[in-house]
């Protein structure tokens, strides 16, 4: 447990619920550096996997572009693989996971064989009509994946990258009107369950996505802080 020095503790997992657009990339990134955790996010794993060419990737890539969700198969398998990885065992941010109840079950189980489970759910509540704002002004530095947005977190340094200094910013493909408009509706139909998953197992905490980026951070360090001592 946290006892103030460095000895590592248990792990503390948790995660990230929201519709595209309600900040849970951004939000993960921040509670990484902050609480030593590892944002494992799975777009993110399946976006690899389509560049890469992979199997998983060949078969995810026109689901992803068409808004719809990638089969409960594949996204579990892409994820049991990257928990396994030694950098998950101090604890992991999931952002985008679980996105059914199939997928919240098979989690529950891999975390169960490794004496662990989710100690918060934090739901980013939002207002969906603000959500295709969000989403279509948004980009990502190329070299280090800071997230940044035409209106609401723009580079201090027109075209680079405050972090890295990159210069290199991507869109993703499936960041237009159509597919966002696919996307909530795959949310609301499939994943928003999964907050009466959560709270019927005394786990949730809701926040306030609305608001800006920096007092969103600031009432999930609170919740986290909890959820790790
Ligand atoms: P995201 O980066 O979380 O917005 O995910 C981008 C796309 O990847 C989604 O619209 C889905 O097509 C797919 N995806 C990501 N995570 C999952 C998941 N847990 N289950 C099913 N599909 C997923």
């Amino acid at each position: 447990m946290m006892d103030g020095s460095d000895t590592p503790r248990n792990a503390a997992n948790l995660v990230l619920l929201g519709p595209p657009g309600a900040g849970k990339g951004t939000q993960a990134r921040m509670l990484e550096e902050q609480f030593g955790l590892v944002q494992l996010s799975t777009g993110d794993l399946l976006r690899a996997a389509v560049a890469a060419g992979t199997e998983a990737g060949r078969a995810a890539k026109a689901v992803m572009e068409a808004g719809d969700l990638v089969s409960d198969e594949i996204v579990i398998a892409i994820l049991r693989d990257r928990l396994a990885e030694p950098d998950c065992a101090k604890g992991v941010i999931l952002d985008g996971f679980p996105r059914t109840t199939v997928q919240a079950e098979a989690l529950d189980g891999l975390l169960a064989e490794i004496g662990q489970g989710i100690r918060a759910a934090i739901s980013l509540e939002v207002d969906d009509a603000a959500m295709v704002t969000r989403i279509s002004g948004r980009y990502t530095c190329g070299g280090c994946g800071e997230g940044y947005h035409d209106t609401f977190k723009v580079p201090s340094k027109p075209g680079a990258c405050d972090k890295c200094g990159g210069t290199e910013m991507k869109r993703r493909a499936d960041d237009n009107a159509e597919t966002v408009e696919q996307r909530l509706r795959a949310y609301h139909a499939q994943t928003a369950p999964l907050i009466s998953y959560y709270e019927s197992r005394g786990v949730l905490a809701r926040v306030d996505a609305m608001a800006e980026i920096e007092a969103v951070a600031r009432e999930l360090n609170a919740i986290v802080a909890k959820a790790v001592a």
